[in-house]
Parts: structure tokens; C-alpha cells; sequence
């Protein structure tokens, strides 16, 4: 069993919901969704954060945002808006160590959040 949860569901060895997969990203539904579209993308390699995801390889990033994209239009979420959550830092309400964007929409996102 890998260490970190999103490895390990990478791995198969945890289920969740796959709503897109390619070669070096996977999404899938957020296990507590906050909006009725709440999807997590993240890339196949363990990186902690975005921080260092950007600093190693910013292709991928990249490739995490179009994911994003087409999962939005996927959802249908793409003309209404959504919203794209890079939690960095333990401050920030990071609690899985593995960078995940979270994609969200499909109601009013207000902001800031309370
Ligand atoms: P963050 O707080 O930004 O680190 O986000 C971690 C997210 O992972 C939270 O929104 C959790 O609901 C979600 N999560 C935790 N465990 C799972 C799981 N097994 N499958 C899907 N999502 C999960
Ligand atoms: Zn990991």
C-alpha cells in the first residue's frame, strides 16, 4: 500500500470515482463534495505541492489545467464558470500532501469563503 492517499489511489489500491485519466493525470470526485461538481485532479507523480510540481515540471501544471478544463466541459460547468483550488500549505487547508486541484462549480461560489 503506498504511503500517500492519492498514490495509492493511483495505485488502484484505494477506489474513488475516475471522471478523466491520461497518460500522467488522473481526476476524480472528491470524496466530500462541496459543489455539485467537486473533482480533484492531480498528476500521477508524486509531488507535494504546487509549489514544487512548478518548480520540477511546469508541463505538467499546465497539463493539470487543461484537465481541469475538460473535466469542466465534461460537467457542464464550463460556460457557467468554475473554480480552481490550489490548496498550498497547511494553512491553506492542505491536508493530502500529493498537489490536487480542486475543480468546482455548478452553483454560486461565493467569495471569500467564510
Ligand atoms: P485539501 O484539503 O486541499 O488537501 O483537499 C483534500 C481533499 O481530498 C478533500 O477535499 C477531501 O475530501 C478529499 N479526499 C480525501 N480522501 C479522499 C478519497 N479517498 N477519495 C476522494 N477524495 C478524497
Ligand atoms: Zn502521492
Amino acid at each position: 500500500m503506498a504511503e500517500c492517499l492519492f498514490c495509492a489511489i493511483v495505485a488502484g489500491e484505494i477506489p474513488a470515482t475516475t471522471v478523466l485519466e491520461t497518460d500522467r493525470i488522473l481526476a476524480f470526485r472528491d470524496i466530500n463534495p462541496q459543489a455539485p461538481t467537486h473533482v480533484l485532479v492531480i498528476p500521477k507523480k508524486h509531488y507535494p505541492d504546487a509549489a514544487a510540481l512548478a518548480a520540477a515540471d511546469p508541463g505538467l501544471l499546465g497539463e493539470m489545467i487543461t484537465a481541469a478544463y475538460r473535466v469542466a466541459a465534461a460537467e457542464g460547468v464550463a460556460e457557467t464558470g468554475y473554480r480552481l483550488v490550489f490548496n498550498t500549505g497547511a494553512q491553506a487547508g492542505q491536508t493530502v500532501w500529493h498537489v490536487h486541484a480542486h475543480v468546482l462549480g455548478g452553483r454560486d461560489l461565493a467569495w471569500p469563503p467564510g
